[in-house]
């Protein structure tokens, strides 16, 4: 048996067409899953499905907005429905508005926080129902750095990824009995379009990221492929309610 074999296995990935979300689809794609990339932009999610294809994987696209309750179980409808069943969910969707916390308005907090915390929630209730009926089911909520650290810029963004550390081990907890696995990742600083942002928004982040990281180097998206794999194939199978970090290091240097 190849426990990181994927084959017959169907991913939901939120966020799946840009960044880490796809990286981590074109992993579990490798491994032989067929994946419903998820987001809102469908010019990017239908790019997404064409480099899944190119993979030989099967795979679709389905529009979503992750803080609209609605859709979020409507999405998991449809990828049991288009590949007969679901076994994987990643909660990968998310983003950040940089401020100091004294300059929030309480929309932009309601906003981080139903984006980042709440749509994973619901997203994992969705899911759920389909995952007792096929069996069991493997969940992958992605975290971060500020799951660990305050963020003097990101008030509510650590809040929410600090919330999804917490949802993880909570979910984890509640259905170990029903073979459904719950786990997170806590990326550290990776070189995708959030963090090009916050690179103009912090102009000395680079110094910073290359002097505090021991691999000397930020993250790529490519990086998350073998953690996907692991945690949604049976390589994991006693592994839950972990948020491992995939940071080069970062959380453990002073
Ligand atoms: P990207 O900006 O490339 O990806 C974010 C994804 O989230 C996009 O695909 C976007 O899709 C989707 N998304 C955002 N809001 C919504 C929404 N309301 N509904 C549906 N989809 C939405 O950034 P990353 O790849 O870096 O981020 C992915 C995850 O990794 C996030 O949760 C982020 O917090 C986390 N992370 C990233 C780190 C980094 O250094 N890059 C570090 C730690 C954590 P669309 O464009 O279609 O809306």
């Amino acid at each position: 048996m190849n426990l990181f074999d994927l084959s017959g296995k169907v991913a939901v990935v939120t966020g799946g067409n840009g960044g880490i979300g796809l990286a981590m689809a074109q992993g579990m794609a490798e491994a032989g899953a067929a994946i419903m990339v998820a987001g809102r932009d469908r010019k990017k999610s239908a790019a997404a499905v064409d480099a899944l294809k190119s993979l030989g994987a099967e795979a679709d696209q389905s529009e979503l907005d992750v803080t609209d309750e609605k859709a979020c179980k409507a999405l998991m409808q449809t990828a049991a429905k288009r590949f007969g069943r679901l076994d994987i969910l990643v909660n990968n969707a998310g983003m950040s508005i940089r401020k100091r916390p004294e300059q929030y308005v309480l929309s932009e907090w309601m906003t981080i926080m139903q984006t980042n915390l709440t749509s994973a929630f619901m997203c994992c209730q969705a899911a759920y129902p389909h995952m007792r009926t096929a069996g069991g089911g493997k969940i992958i909520n992605i975290g971060s750095m500020y799951s660990l650290f305050g963020a003097p810029l990101g008030t509510p963004y650590a809040a929410s990824k600090g919330g999804i550390v917490q949802l993880t081990r909570s979910l984890a907890a509640a259905w170990a009995k029903e073979n459904i696995q719950v786990n997170a990742v806590l990326p550290g600083w990776i070189d995708t379009a959030l963090t090009r942002q916050a690179r103009i928004d912090m102009p000395d982040l680079d110094d910073r990221v290359h002097a505090r990281t021991p691999m000397g180097r930020w993250g790529e998206p490519g990086d998350h492929k073998g953690v996907a794999v692991f945690l949604a194939s049976a390589a994991s199978n006693f592994v839950s309610g972990a948020s491992i970090p995939v940071d080069g290091g970062y959380s453990i240097s002073g």
